[in-house]
């Protein structure tokens, strides 16, 4: 088994940095860590925190950091994360979250944050054409639908679109994502754990891209 990894996925929504965490998480054998995959689930529970967490999603807002710091601080400390690593997927988002991020992981300290790089119109087409899977999560597209209808390849369950991809979520989101995350990627810089990787083409060369950064970056 390869040794495992502390990683964060950096990059705009809908640059294919869900698709792609899927896939190091695989690689790595390590849990893949999204904070949206676990607010939604929490938002599924139907809970007063669920339905408080849809409303701020749904509009292509941020939970708060109080909250999401609490969440991710849970997660890290579980035994699988603690014994393998993880790829964190969705967080840090703000800076207040990288700060919280680096005292929760003081004694295991990140190896690498990657950032893909998609710009902002291609992300804008690629989001609101998304449809996903409402059961396992797979992603499809417009463009590469299903093979039966609506229905999900793998489980067979409906594929729609998120509530949260209409173009005005979209584009607060693209908004958020400027004023807050991006600064993150010079956070990293400072801290010498970035590496920028070009997330356009197919999923197979973009993956090898990731895979090449994470070797270089291991080899310094
Ligand atoms: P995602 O699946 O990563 O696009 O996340 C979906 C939505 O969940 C985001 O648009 C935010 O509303 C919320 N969310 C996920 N992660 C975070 C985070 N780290 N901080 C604040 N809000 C988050």
């Amino acid at each position: 088994m390869t040794d495992g990894i502390r990683l964060v996925m950096l990059g705009r929504q809908g640059a294919g940095k869900g698709t792609q965490a899927v896939r190091l998480a695989q690689h790595f054998v390590v849990p893949h860590i999204s904070t949206g995959d676990m607010l939604r689930a929490a938002v599924a529970t139907g809970t007063e925190f669920g339905l408080k967490a849809k409303s701020v999603m749904d509009g292509g807002g941020l939970v708060s950091d109080e909250i999401m710091v609490g969440i991710v601080d849970e997660r890290l400390n579980a035994d699988d994360t603690t014994s393998r690593g993880y790829i964190l997927d969705g967080f840090p988002r703000t800076e207040a979250q990288a700060l919280a991020l680096e005292k929760i992981t003081a004694d295991r300290p990140l190896d690498i944050v990657l950032n893909l790089e998609v710009p902002e119109d291609v992300v804008l087409e690629r989001i609101t054409k998304r449809r996903v899977c409402k059961t396992c999560g797979h992603i499809y597209s417009v463009d590469a639908p299903p093979k039966n209808g609506w229905l999900c390849d793998i489980d067979g369950g409906e594929v729609v679109q998120r509530e949260d991809d209409t173009v005005e979520a979209v584009r607060k989101r693209l908004d958020l994502y400027a004023a807050e995350t991006l600064p993150l990627v010079a956070f990293y810089g400072d801290r010498g754990l970035l590496r920028e990787v070009d997330g356009l083409g197919t999923p197979e060369a973009v993956f090898a891209r990731l895979l090449e950064a994470v070797s270089t970056h291991q080899q310094v």
